[in-house]
């Protein structure tokens, strides 16, 4: 017998046997047989109030507190309207049933007493009712991100989107830091123009389904579905997954340089980007002191590596920076300034046309910047850049030139390109593995628009992000997978100061129309209001007062890559 059927037969029972005393009361207005079939029925309703078992006092109790409801129901109302008569609403009228309501409420303690005390004896005599078993609810799918970048990111904020508040699936996000950087901006920083902290945005707040880890992958176990995870402080750890999403980005690659991997700035994280700031305004400092004039030469040479976006963007910002430090320091002669940028092709930017990149060189030129074309970079040391044509004394090496994707990738046992992205099915999943999907900078990914190889750009990241979601959505719900396809909506670079080229759907833009697009395209790319109303008050700022040349770091405790 299931509990509930036990319960009504037991609360039946307990009516069946406090029923006389309900007889004896109501005889005056109850025939006998009457009061017995309603305490049967009373005793059954209470044992359906109170579906779980009571404390016998508890019992009693809740069941005599019902005594005066039932009394009123029956004695005052329902018997006078079957008798054809007006209710007993009446202080004369109701004082003459009033006896029947101590009787009620003897009989409601009665049924309670006895209900909760039949159920006791029952339950020591058989055992606890049985507790039905819940309807079986399938274990969430666990799917989780490798990479707290433009990929990872945006794919957990995808996956939140669609599947809302559903138990179906659990996400986690394993990320080396706690918020995501916004690269197009970090020129800005490195520059003194923008505050570090307002082109990051904190994983925590984004997120709001998402279990955010910080700690680093350090092994991808694809047969037995886990990832091991290195906390900064204390032990690692195991996740394990149903799916993992592998958006680990790229790291710079020195080429074998092992000088210019000792000596440069790397230009890829926050960190980077403050520590060359400091290292700058350090080396102004140190030039304004400095009695030896090569050394001095050396301090105020700031060279570049690699002329694509990232290179052309900080040689046009570092050379408004230092250029516009010259007024605080009058003891640095003008003409030893220098930003030089060295770039192995025949000219910048391979990403824009030709007409574009050329005005780009130009504008730059024009401010000062020193352009080293068909130039390889051969190694650097502590004081000097080493070309394939000469040598450059600089005490700054900054390294755009080269990047590869994350070395975990090589790792995992599955195909990867000559660069070392995964190369992925165009749903992006990695071959058989179909539970192992990889976007952004760490995937060879083809884009079906095109027929060639996605670039490593936040543009495609983020599209990729989105066709990932509902992918892994369609694998979820059986539904039939897409490839990525996507036509690129066009490129933007600002070389200095009020100055960018930009090539949009095949529109040409240079100058400060193109500054102002560059500056309105990026800043609604920024995620939450919050980061950009901050990032709209540096700017705002920077228009009427000097870039900052605060070093946020104590003198004697550097860190950071470079010299
Ligand atoms: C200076 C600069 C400017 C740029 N400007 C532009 C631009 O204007 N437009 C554009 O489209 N693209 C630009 N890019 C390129 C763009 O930033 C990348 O293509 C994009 O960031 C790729 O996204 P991703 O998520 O694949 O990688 P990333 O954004 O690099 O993210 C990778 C994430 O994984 C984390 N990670 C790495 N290893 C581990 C690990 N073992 N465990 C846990 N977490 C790990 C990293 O900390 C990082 O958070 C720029 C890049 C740079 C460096």
């Amino acid at each position: 017998m299931n509990p509930r059927s036990r319960r009504l037969c037991l609360g039946a029972a307990a009516g069946l046997l406090s029923s006389p005393l309900l007889a004896l009361s109501s005889r005056a207005d109850l025939p006998a047989p009457v009061a017995v079939l309603l305490a049967v029925a009373l005793g059954a309703l209470l044992a359906l109030l109170a579906p779980t078992r009571r404390a016998i006092v508890e019992s009693l109790l809740a069941a005599a507190a019902l005594g005066l409801p039932l009394w009123a129901l029956l004695h005052v109302i329902a018997l006078p309207l079957l008798a054809g008569m007006e209710p007993r609403w009446t202080a004369a009228a109701m004082r003459e049933v009033f006896p029947q309501l101590a009787g009620w409420i003897l009989f409601q303690a009665l049924l309670g007493w006895s209900f909760a005390v039949l159920e006791a004896l029952v339950e020591r005599w058989l055992g606890p009712a049985p507790v039905p078993e819940a309807p079986p609810v399938p274990p969430p799918t666990r799917i989780l991100i490798l990479g707290g970048g433009f990929a990872g990111v945006a794919t957990a904020e995808q996956l939140e989107r669609a599947f809302g508040g559903s138990a179906e699936v659990e996400l986690t996000l394993v990320s080396e830091t706690n918020a995501m950087l916004f690269t197009p901006m970090l020129a800005e920083v490195a520059a003194s123009s923008l505050e570090a902290s307002h082109i990051t945005s904190p994983l925590r707040t984004n997120l709001r389904r998402t279990t955010v880890v910080r700690g680093r992958a350090s092994r991808v176990d694809l047969a037995l579905q886990r990832v091991q995870v290195e906390a900064e402080h204390g032990p690692s750890w195991q996740l394990g997954y149903d799916h993992v999403v592998l958006a680990l980005g790229s790291v710079s690659n020195y080429l074998g340089m092992t000088g210019v991997a000792e000596h440069a700035f790397d230009f890829k994280s926050i960190a980077d980007a403050v520590a060359i700031r400091n290292h700058v305004i350090d080396c102004f400092e140190r030039a304004d002191c400095e009695v030896d004039a090569e050394e001095r030469r050396r301090l105020l040479t700031f060279v570049v590596a690699g002329g694509g976006f990232a290179g052309a963007e900080l040689a046009g910002g570092l050379n408004d920076f230092v250029r516009g430090m010259l007024p605080y320091y009058p003891r640095v002669p003008r003409d030893e300034v220098q930003v030089v940028l060295v770039h192995g092709g025949e000219r910048i930017l391979m990403e824009l046309s030709e007409p574009l990149a050329a005005y780009a060189q130009r504008t730059m030129a024009a401010r000062g910047v020193t352009f080293r074309l068909k130039t390889r970079l051969k190694d650097a040391t502590a004081d000097r850049v080493v070309l394939s044509d000469g040598e450059i004394p600089s005490r700054t090496l900054v390294w755009t030139a080269g990047t590869a994707p994350n070395p975990l990738l090589k790792t995992l046992g599955v195909e990867v390109d000559k660069r070392g992205a995964v190369v992925t099915e165009p749903t992006m999943q990695v071959g058989k593995h179909t539970n192992v999907w990889v976007l952004g900078d760490a995937a060879s990914l083809p884009n079906a628009a095109t027929g060639k190889a996605c670039p490593p750009t936040a543009q495609f990241a983020i599209r990729q992000s989105k066709q990932l979601a509902r992918n892994l959505l369609a694998v979820l719900h059986g539904e039939p997978l897409r490839p990525f396809r996507f036509k690129p909506l066009g490129a933007l670079c600002v070389v200095g100061h009020h100055t960018a080229c930009a090539e949009i759907q095949g529109l040409r833009f240079s100058g400060l129309f193109a500054w102002l697009l560059w500056r309105g395209i990026y800043l609604s790319k920024l995620p939450s209001l919050e980061r950009k109303v901050r990032v709209v008050f540096d700017w705002v700022v920077e228009l009427f007062f000097p870039r900052d040349i605060v070093q946020t770091f104590e003198l004697g405790s550097r860190r950071g890559g470079g010299k």
